[in-house]
């Protein structure tokens, strides 16, 4: 996808900072951070959203390099969001997994 930023990010135009990759996914820093920790894990294929994935294989590997991440910060309380669709404030029409930690946080969520 040309004009997809997160497609550029993957592919290292930016020559973003990851905290993991391996085949299938990365994982890098949010530019806009809201929380001390605030991780980004995509795949590195294009996809719009959760709902467009069928292979769990990458849909698994979203968490699992999550949770990679996790241990590698020494993280113990952590929230994974993935936000699907404008109303539930998706940004980026390339799926990513959120990970926040580092701050206390409320629920239910705004
Ligand atoms: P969404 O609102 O779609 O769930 O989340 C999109 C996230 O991507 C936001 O937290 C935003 O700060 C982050 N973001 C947008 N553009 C960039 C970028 O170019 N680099 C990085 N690292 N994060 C970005
Ligand atoms: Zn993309």
């Amino acid at each position: 996808m040309g004009e997809c930023i997160f497609c550029k990010i993957a592919n290292g135009e930016f020559n973003t900072d990851f905290l993991y990759e391996d085949d299938l996914v990365v994982a890098f820093r949010d530019i806009e951070p809201q929380a001390p920790d605030h991780i980004l894990i995509i795949p590195r294929d294009h996809y719009i959203s959760i709902k467009d994935i069928s292979d769990e294989a990458i849909i698994g590997r979203l968490f699992l390099a999550g949770n990679k991440v996790v241990e590698q910060l020494g993280i113990s309380s952590f929230r994974y969001v993935i936000n699907t669709g404008k109303d539930a404030g998706q940004a980026v029409f390339h799926i990513h997994l959120h990970l926040l930690a580092g701050r206390k946080m409320g629920w239910p969520p705004g």
